[in-house]
């Protein structure tokens, strides 16, 4: 495995830019629901490239490589281009858009103008727009990153703090970003079902979201009794492999089609990666 990894490090990096430019990366759509309702609240955009060579690649591995140098930048700009490309044919199913950013992109661009320029060209209301970033944030909290968050949601995007939980956000930055949403790492879902103590940890979480207004969304609901656990917890919304797994925008089409009239249904995405 040490071997692949090192290798499939060597060829993203020296072959990402060409896969981009050539289409041979792609999004595929995770959705996330509303826990009260049981519908149909939002998607997740979510890198998938596939060669010849390595099969399937680990996104976090494709991003950990671009992140070395400009690459995070031909990257994050093709990923919010294509996801607002794609949403615009799904705005009347899905109300909210999710794209991850990586705060390395924010670091090296006016993300702002970026923004706006693909919005205006896809047509997609900026309310319906949602970006995801991660702790790290924090690291690197400094004043020009905070104003271009800030800039984002004048436009009427929303922030969502992704993985919480896993990283170094403490209370004080929490109330500090200009953050709609906070989405809840899998990881303490899957040993609130387990342990009774991990089980009010969630909900010590969920109370904090809720004191602080915000929208709440749990991350890797796999199986009944996690789902469950959070109906009764009144979580906002969910995500995860039980309710539907990443895929393509075809399917995703069939998707929003059907959840007309069915309620929660999963969907299988049966990709292995690297
Ligand atoms: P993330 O943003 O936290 O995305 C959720 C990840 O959890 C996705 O993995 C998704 O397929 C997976 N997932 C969803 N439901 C479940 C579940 O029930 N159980 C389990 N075990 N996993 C579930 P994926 O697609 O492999 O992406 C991994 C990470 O790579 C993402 O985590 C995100 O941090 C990063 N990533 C993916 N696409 C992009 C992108 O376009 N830009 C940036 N900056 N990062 C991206
Ligand atoms: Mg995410
Ligand atoms: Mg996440
Ligand atoms: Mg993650």
């Amino acid at each position: 495995m040490g071997d692949t990894h090192l290798s499939a490090k060597a060829f993203i990096k020296s072959n990402l830019k060409l896969a981009l430019q050539t289409g041979q990366l792609s999004l595929h759509y995770q959705p996330q629901f509303s826990l009260a309702q049981e519908t149909l609240t939002g998607i997740e955009a979510l890198l998938r490239w596939r060669s010849k060579e390595f099969g399937w690649l680990n996104p976090e591995l494709v991003i950990a490589v671009a992140e070395q140098d400009e690459l995070i930048v031909l990257l994050s700009e093709w990923v919010l281009r294509q996801a607002l490309t794609d949403f615009a044919q799904v705005q009347n199913e899905v109300k909210r858009l999710s794209v991850n950013l990586s705060v390395r992109y924010l670091q090296r661009r006016p993300v702002v103008t970026v923004v706006e320029k693909y919005l205006a060209e896809s047509g997609v209301s900026p309310h319906c727009l949602d970006l995801e970033i991660t702790e790290t944030v924090v690291l690197e909290s400094a004043p020009a990153l905070l104003n271009a968050l800030k800039q984002l949601r004048q436009l009427g995007i929303s922030l969502s703090m992704d993985d919480f939980g896993t990283g170094y956000c403490g209370l004080s930055y929490l109330k500090k970003l200009p953050l709609s949403t906070v989405k809840i790492d899998r990881s303490f879902l899957h040993d609130a079902v387990s342990n009774a103590r991990d089980a009010l940890l969630y909900h010590d979480i969920l109370q904090l979201a809720r004191n602080l207004d915000l929208r709440i969304i749990a991350e890797g609901v796999e199986n009944q009794a996690q789902l469950r656990f959070l109906q009764l917890s009144h979580c906002h919304e969910a995500q995860g492999y039980l309710l539907a797994k990443p895929m393509p925008l075809s399917q995703l089409l069939q998707f929003t089609g059907q959840q007309k009239t069915s309620e929660f249904l999963a969907v299988a995405e049966d990709i292995h990666f690297l």
